[in-house]
């Protein structure tokens, strides 16, 4: 089946769908194709930043995102047997933004989805896999995809964009992937669930003890456990009875103990390869990649969501009016976008990195679980922060709002978005 769009989106996560959303808003007819036949993916980070509620107030969205049940938090502590320490300080943003919501990614994707669907030019596809590339002309231009019953359809576009995550397929098939700069990570994540019961804390738990280290997310009526283990070793992991994991979790946090032994077995365990990386080149003719499918991002400081949604933002800012207009981006305002996005992107994943190397360096490299040092105390940089306070607002304005503000198109823009802003403030 032959079809015809201004833009083909791939990937239904956070760049595409909030791509997908300001593009069909300066009319741009867009298709944003999702393989997956809802948005319920568990293994996906539920952080909503700064930049992302003021995102979704100037769309008009941010009393609706305000009814999804999330929690609000001010700071982010870590739990060290030395203590615990505040990192990052979300007061110290300007209001009303002045915190970190935590809310089910599928409930976010959701909402975006039904904005979208309001608008005459959006369209979605779910169980929709991309699996080709068209060509004319020397350019991408659009792409082959299989439907739920296995059907293939042929999109003509003037721009695909990739926001197909880390292991994007149209990178791939673009012969992109030969620009990619590998910069590892020493971990990876054991994911599983863990019953939430009366008396327990809120929001995020973060705890590391002697060289191990787990988070918390409270989604309710459950924990969503991260369990962090040395790159790779999973394999070897599992050759050991589960039990491995129910020792260590519950030596981290006693509180566990009553409600551990809900993890039966491997088969209530998954493994997610945690990443950095980054292309060297984003686009080529007739397609770009923003969010993971250009930058992987590790989970450290949660802020994966927030880089890619700004990607979505600049994109949709700086080529809508061509897509709009009809027309084919040329290379150079494609490059123009990479140019913009490159920069907050570099000093993002350098941070990661920085983390990577200063906290989560094994000091005993065959003990699967042992991902950290034995420091009990934080390095010296978070202690001095916790004496200083006020040294805490770079560090939380770059995690909460990026090193540039995105400014989305004017036509995206809502009726009484700014009322909705002054209103909280
Ligand atoms: C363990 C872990 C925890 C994390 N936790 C956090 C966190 O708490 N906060 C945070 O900010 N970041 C976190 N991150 C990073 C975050 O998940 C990513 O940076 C973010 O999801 C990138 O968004 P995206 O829209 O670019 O891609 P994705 O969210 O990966 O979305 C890609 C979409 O493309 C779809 N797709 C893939 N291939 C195709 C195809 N061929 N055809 C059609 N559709 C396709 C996928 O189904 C998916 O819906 C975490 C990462 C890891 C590994």
């Amino acid at each position: 089946m032959s079809e015809e769009t201004d833009c083909c989106v791939v990937g239904g996560g956070p760049a595409g769908l909030f791509l997908g959303l300001l593009l069909a808003r300066c009319g741009v007819r867009v298709t944003v194709l999702e393989k997956h036949g809802d948005f319920l993916r568990d293994f996906r980070g539920d952080t909503v930043h700064a930049s992302t509620l003021r995102l979704l107030d100037e769309l008009g969205l941010g009393e609706r995102f305000r009814k999804i049940p999330h929690q609000r938090l001010d700071r982010v502590r870590v739990q060290l047997d030395g203590g615990t320490f505040v990192l990052p300080d979300f007061t110290r943003l300007p209001p009303p933004y002045s915190y970190l919501a935590m809310a089910p990614q599928w409930d976010l994707l959701n909402l975006l989805a039904e904005a979208g669907a309001a608008e005459p030019t959006f369209r979605l596809v779910m169980r929709a896999t991309v699996t080709g590339l068209r060509e004319s002309d020397g350019r991408v231009a659009g792409v082959e995809y299989t439907d739920a019953d296995g059907g293939t359809h042929r999109l003509a576009a003037a721009l695909t964009v990739a926001c197909d995550g880390r292991s994007s397929d149209v990178r791939r098939l673009a012969g992109l992937d030969g620009y990619r700069r590998h910069f590892g990570a020493p971990e990876d994540t054991l994911w599983f669930r863990l019953p939430r019961r009366a008396g327990d804390p809120e929001g995020l738990v973060i705890r590391f003890s002697n060289g191990r280290g787990m988070v918390l997310v409270d989604r309710g009526d459950y924990w969503q456990v991260a369990y962090l283990i040395q790159k790779g070793s999973y394999e070897r992991l599992r050759t050991q009875d589960v039990d491995v994991v129910r020792r260590t979790a519950v030596a981290l946090l006693p509180w566990l103990a009553d409600r551990i032994g809900e993890l039966g077995s491997w088969d209530d365990v998954r493994v997610l390869d945690v990443r950095i990386d980054r292309l060297r080149r984003w686009y080529a003719p007739g397609v770009l990649c923003i969010g993971d499918a250009a930058h992987a991002m590790s989970p450290i400081a949660g802020v994966g969501i927030n880089l890619a949604v700004q990607d979505a933002v600049a994109t949709a800012r700086l080529l809508g009016g061509v897509l709009a207009a009809g027309r084919v981006p040329s290379v150079r305002q494609l490059a123009a976008v990479q140019r913009r996005r490159r920069w907050p992107t570099v000093l993002v994943q350098g941070l990661q990195r920085v983390i990577q190397r200063d906290v989560f360096t094994a000091d005993d490299p065959d003990a699967e679980l042992n991902i950290g040092r034995t420091d009990a105390k934080p390095a010296p940089p978070i202690r001095l922060m916790q004496r200083f306070p006020a040294l805490g607002g770079p560090p939380a304005r770059l995690v909460g709002l990026g090193l540039l503000r995105e400014r989305p198109p004017r036509p995206a823009l809502r009726d009484g978005t700014t009322t909705t802003v002054r209103e909280i403030a």
